[in-house]
C-alpha cells in the first residue's frame, strides 16, 4: 500500500540525541514547547480571483497570530507528493516539517479558511502533556454517533514523535488520488453518520481510524472542546458584535471564538455549500473582528467589521513607552484588553 516515505523506527531516540548535541536550538523556550504553525494554499492561482485575497487576508492575520505568541509559521504552496494533492497535502509536509525541524515540538496545521479571531487566547499547552494529537472535536459525536464532523481537521496539532509519524502512514492509505481515493470514499460514507458520497477526504480518513483502531491511538489524542481551536464559522460570524458589546478576547469560547473556520466555503474555488457572497462577507467580518485587536495595539480601529477603513482610538504621545505595556496583550492576563 501507499506510504509517505520510508518508515522510520527510532524518532524518539535520534531526535533526543540530536537535540542533546543541538543545544542552540532547544524544543521548549522560556518553559514553553516550540510551535511551527503550518498553513498553505494550492499551487495555482484561485479559480475566483477574489480569492487570492482572502488568502492574502487570512495569512496576515495568521502571521499576526503568530508574531504575538512567538510561534514560526510556514506557508506551503507545492504538493510534495502529487498523489496526495489538495486537502491531503496537509500530510507529507507535515510529516516532512516533524523531520526537517527536530527542534520543533509542535506542528499546527491550521487550513486557509480558518482565521484567528481571538488574537489574545494561547493554547493551554500543560494541558497537553501526555498527548500528542491535539482534535477539535466530541467524545460521543465520535464514538457513539460515529459521525463524520466529530473532529474537525482544519486546525490540530501534531507532537514531534515518533507516534505521530506512525499514526500519518497509518492515515495516509486512503489518500492517492484516483481509484484509491474514490473507493476509500465509498467505505467512509458507508461507515461515518452524516457524509455524503464523494471521495475519500482527510477529516473522514481520520476519524475512520479512531474509530477503527481506537485502542491503539485514542490514549494520545486529545479531544478539546473547551475553546474553540476549531470554531464553525455559521454559528459565529453574526455574533462578533454581541461579543465585543458583552465579553473581551482571551476566553476563546462561545463568547470570543478563539478560531473561526469557513467549512464548506470555498472562496479559492468555483463551488461551495454556501452562496460565496455570503462566504466573503463573513469572512471579512472575521477578518476585521480579528484585526481591530491587533490595530487596538497601535490605537486604531475599523470602522465596521465590513469596512476596510480604520480610525484612531487614542491621540497620539510624546512619552509613547509611559503606555508601551498596557497596550501588549503578550504582558497582561487573558481579559484586560
Ligand atoms: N490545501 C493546500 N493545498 C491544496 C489544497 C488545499 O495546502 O492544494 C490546504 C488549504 O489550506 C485548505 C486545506 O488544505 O484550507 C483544506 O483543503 P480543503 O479542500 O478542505 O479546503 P477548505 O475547504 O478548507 O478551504
Ligand atoms: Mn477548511
Amino acid at each position: 500500500t501507499y506510504a509517505l516515505g520510508p518508515k522510520i523506527r527510532n524518532w524518539d531516540t535520534e531526535r533526543k540525541t540530536w537535540l542533546r548535541k543541538n543545544p542552540d536550538y532547544p524544543n521548549f523556550l522560556r518553559g514553553k514547547p516550540r510551535i511551527l504553525l503550518l498553513t498553505g494554499s494550492p499551487p495555482k492561482p484561485c479559480d475566483n480571483p477574489i480569492g487570492d485575497h482572502y488568502l492574502l487576508k487570512s495569512i496576515k492575520n495568521k502571521i499576526d497570530y503568530c508574531r504575538l505568541h512567538g510561534i514560526e509559521i510556514v506557508y506551503n504552496m507545492a504538493h510534495l507528493d502529487m498523489e496526495l494533492a489538495g486537502y491531503w497535502a496537509k500530510l507529507p509536509m507535515i510529516r516532512r516539517l516533524m523531520l526537517s525541524h527536530p527542534e520543533v515540538e509542535w506542528i499546527w496545521w491550521m487550513d486557509s479558511d480558518a482565521f484567528f479571531t481571538d488574537m489574545v487566547f494561547e493554547l493551554p499547552m500543560s494541558k497537553y502533556n501526555g498527548y500528542n494529537l491535539i482534535l477539535h472535536g466530541y467524545p460521543d459525536l465520535l464514538f457513539e454517533q460515529n459521525s463524520w464532523i466529530a473532529v474537525n481537521t482544519g486546525s490540530f496539532l501534531f507532537r514531534n514523535c515518533q507516534w505521530s509519524l506512525d499514526l500519518l502512514d497509518a492515515w495516509a492509505p486512503m489518500g492517492p488520488k484516483g481509484p484509491i481515493r474514490e473507493e476509500a470514499g465509498k467505505i467512509l460514507t458507508a461507515n461515518l453518520k452524516g457524509r455524503p458520497a464523494f471521495e475519500a477526504d482527510d477529516q473522514s480518513a481520520l476519524i475512520y481510524l479512531l474509530l477503527s483502531k481506537k485502542d491503539k491511538w485514542m490514549e494520545k489524542v486529545f479531544l478539546e472542546n473547551s475553546f474553540y481551536l476549531h470554531g464553525y464559522w455559521a454559528g459565529l460570524v453574526d455574533r462578533y458584535e454581541e461579543m465585543m458589546e458583552k465579553y473581551h478576547p482571551g476566553l476563546g469560547d462561545e463568547r470570543w471564538p478563539f478560531v473561526t473556520h469557513f467549512v464548506g466555503c470555498k472562496p479559492c474555488g468555483s463551488y461551495g455549500d454556501y452562496p460565496v457572497e455570503r462566504c466573503l462577507s463573513s469572512m471579512e467580518r472575521a477578518y476585521n473582528f480579528a484585526d481591530n485587536q491587533v490595530l487596538k495595539l497601535y490605537g486604531f480601529r475599523h470602522r465596521g467589521l465590513l469596512s476596510p477603513k480604520i480610525k484612531r482610538i487614542r491621540n497620539e504621545t510624546i512619552t509613547p513607552l509611559e503606555f508601551v505595556d498596557q497596550f501588549d496583550i503578550r504582558r497582561q492576563p487573558a481579559g484586560k484588553m
